[in-house]
């Protein structure tokens, strides 16, 4: 089998660098057929009730629009991720995945207010149809690389964005792709099932709770264990100030109001993103921390 490898790995990357929409010059491969056969089309669109705890109301905010965004082709997205998962030597898969980048899609506004520019880290966990009606907020337990690493894993989670203690900004999918964030179990053939399909997530690098005896970062102490713990991590100033940008915005140009950004603990029983964050949700930590932004 090995005889046939190189052959059609070459026509997959020559078709990927075609496809990639920062590539501005012809190839000749565009010239060529796709050996690809077109990916199905999206599923409706449902949003599951209890993936808000609490209705929209009308006099829920949304923040002014920001500048639009070129769309990305996500279908063509979903067909590069077809052709790479085909890939079966894992070096060469992620040489090709590295070849999926695509322009980010916050706003020009918010790019201009982040401290580095958002940097791209293609993942092919995902699926096509999604509409967001809400945010999603995590904590990624791991470490930045580690966790980057296992969302451009064949077959394992991913969220769209990810901030680091440092306020970087990563995107690892277009946001009108299914990301696999808010997953409870495996499903058939043991894949990732996601079944909260209508959101983004964004992920925060943190470890959540903590030994403060091995632990040098900044704590936040919660003195009713509200979540299990007494010590967790806390949030550094840079990556509030980085996700708060990008909730705006993300708020912003999907029209979705503010009471529809949710922490993971509110859709199952993860504690994530834990008591050291309060956007301006009803916390039970102590001290409970001041909301970020404020609802009516
Ligand atoms: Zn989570």
């Amino acid at each position: 089998m090995r005889i046939h490898r190189s052959f059609p790995f070459f026509l997959i990357l020559a078709w990927l660098a075609a496809c990639n929409p920062v590539a501005g010059t012809p190839s000749q491969a565009e010239a060529q057929p796709s050996p690809f056969v077109p990916v199905d089309s999206p599923p409706t669109s449902t949003i599951l009730p209890f993936i808000s705890p609490t209705p929209a109301s009308s006099e829920t905010p949304t923040l002014v629009p920001a500048t639009p965004v070129p769309p990305i082709d996500t279908m063509r997205y979903a067909q590069n991720c077809d052709a790479v998962d085909r890939i079966p030597d894992v070096y060469e898969r992620q040489f090709a995945l590295e070849q999926m980048e695509f322009p980010t899609e916050l706003s020009a506004e918010a790019q201009a207010r982040l401290l580095f520019p958002v940097l791209v880290r293609p993942s092919c966990n995902m699926r096509t149809g999604n509409t967001p009606q809400a945010i999603v907020l995590h904590a990624t337990r791991g470490g930045l690389v580690a966790s980057i690493s296992e969302f451009q894993e064949r077959d394992k989670s991913s969220a769209h964005y990810m901030i680091d203690r440092d306020g970087q900004v990563y995107q690892l999918a277009p946001e009108g792709l299914v990301a696999f964030h808010v997953t409870c179990c495996l499903g058939a053939g043991g894949k990732v099932n996601e079944d909260y399909t209508q959101s983004i997530g964004i992920e925060l690098v943190n470890k959540l709770y903590v030994n403060p005896d091995g632990f040098d970062g900044p704590i936040f102490e919660d003195y009713l264990e509200s979540f299990g713990y007494r010590y967790w991590e806390d949030y550094p100033e840079a990556q509030i100030a980085s996700l708060v940008i990008l909730v705006e915005d993300i708020t912003a140009r999907w029209g979705i109001p503010l009471d529809k950004v949710i922490g993971h603990y509110q859709v199952n029983d993860n504690t994530d993103p834990g008591p050291a964050l309060n956007l301006f949700w009803r916390r039970n930590g102590n001290p409970s921390r001041p909301p970020i932004f404020n609802l009516p």
